[in-house]
């Protein structure tokens, strides 16, 4: 089988993500990057990329002219497609606008593969389970007021999840007393048998992660999410020995790499994983065969409808991330029944990219 186009275009999609029903939250509109990839035996594989801020016409440029290197080769061969563009990256080829770039190329070349094979990715890339828990992320941001937090957490449990985060670290000054205030009022709303996480994105020293994780303890969380920079291992370490609960990080890690460091630093007790920041399914695999060897389990960082086929497949998955923000764009994302993903039997990704937008890719 041979590659022969390829097509890169950047779309513009409403995000109707869950959280834009939460008081002051503004609905957005992302651009998105889109790559369709077509065989002369009439498959079609597809991949998306996005940055969260600007800098997309420079993605989508990247996107091109890596995907263009493709035309030609077999796709079956992925980590040969994938050595190639490396190569030509050069010395940019371990991390940045490659490396997300690569992500939508690496994830076209895998959903050929799963067409190919008349399976999906879930099961062609291990099989352990067919649902996977979606925690229920977003809306209970720090934006949001403590007397509105009440009827955003029950608007969450209504929706059947089990698993759910608020974010903490609300202010410049770190005050303990209203950090746990806040992640009381929640515990008190949703009850003891909710998974109840707790994201700090990176903003408190080690040293207050220590002490107001402490105070959290009360709380009972299941997990503490980038208590301090990401790229700290060895302060990350200590949080996770000094705190019972158990510590989360990775979202922003590029490629293998960090993750090794950070999982032979003792940093964390669950790995998080992006699709985009690891550069696609391949690496995302190695990423979590990694963390078993280390006893440690993986949660996908945003983009279920694609990650959740891959903590599905693993048997150290945990539970992916509910983030609703390119559903827009695609027919065939996951089911969410009783707030679990419910993976379907289409081969590849099982999407396609919706009437809306078909004519845009
Ligand atoms: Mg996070």
């Amino acid at each position: 089988m041979r590659i022969v186009s390829v097509r890169v275009r950047v779309v513009s999609v409403p995000d109707e993500d869950l959280s834009s029903a939460v008081p002051g939250r503004q609905s957005k509109v992302r651009p998105i990057v889109t790559l369709r990839m077509r065989t002369d035996q009439g498959l079609e594989g597809i991949g998306i990329a996005f940055v969260p801020g600007g800098l997309t016409r420079p993605l989508a440029g990247t996107m091109e002219e890596l995907a263009e290197l493709t035309v030609g080769q077999d796709p079956t061969r992925i980590e040969s497609v994938t050595a190639k563009l490396r190569q030509h990256a050069a010395t940019l080829a371990s991390s940045g606008m490659f490396t997300v770039a690569l992500s939508a190329i690496d994830s076209a070349l895998w959903d050929i593969r799963g067409k190919e094979a008349g399976q999906p990715l879930w099961k062609l890339l291990g099989g352990v389970r067919q649902r996977v828990p979606a925690y229920a992320s977003g809306q209970m941001h720090r934006g949001v007021s403590n007397n509105d937090l009440a009827c955003v957490a029950k608007w969450i449990l209504a929706r059947g999840f089990r698993y759910m985060k608020l974010h903490l670290a609300l202010g410049d000054t770190v005050s303990p007393e209203q950090e746990v205030e806040r992640a009381r009022l929640v515990r008190e709303i949703v009850g003891t048998h909710i998974k109840l996480g707790c994201d700090i994105n990176e903003r408190w020293s080690v040293g207050q992660a220590i002490a107001v994780g402490r105070r959290l303890e009360e709380v009972g969380l299941f997990w503490l999410e980038d208590p301090t920079r990401g790229d700290d291992y060895a302060g990350l370490a200590r949080i996770t020995q000094a705190l019972p609960t158990p510590v989360m990080a990775g979202e922003n890690n590029w490629g293998v790499t960090p993750f090794r460091l950070m999982l032979e630093a003792g940093s964390v007790d669950i790995a998080m994983i992006d699709l985009m920041h690891v550069g696609g399914i391949s690496t995302w695999i190695k990423i979590a065969a990694l963390a078993d060897a280390f006893n440690v389990p993986v949660v996908s960082h945003i983009m279920p409808e694609f990650q959740a086929q891959l903590v599905a497949a693993v048997p150290n998955g945990l539970m992916a991330e509910h983030k609703e923000w390119t559903w827009n764009l695609f027919d065939g994302v996951p089911e969410i029944v009783d707030g679990d993903f419910v993976l379907s039997e289409r081969p590849g990704h099982g999407l396609s990219f919706s009437p809306a937008f078909e004519h845009l890719t």
